[in-house]
């Protein structure tokens, strides 16, 4: 765990913040964790894109 995962699962940072953090963060983190963040934020944005797509749906 880096400091991006701490806050971003602790609802202290946003998407967009970690993703900036990210790219700050990146030659300091292993990249074998690097991963394991890329893909907790593609997950969490596809998750956010999926809420606006049903939420948009779900009117008549
Ligand atoms: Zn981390």
């Amino acid at each position: 765990m880096c400091m991006i995962c701490v806050d971003f699962l602790k609802d202290k940072m946003t998407l967009g913040e970690a993703r900036r953090a990210l790219g700050e963060m990146r030659t300091t983190i292993e990249p074998s964790h690097l991963e394991e963040v890329e893909e907790m934020l593609q997950k969490a944005e596809e998750e956010q894109q999926a809420d606006e797509e049903s939420s948009s749906q779900s009117q008549p």
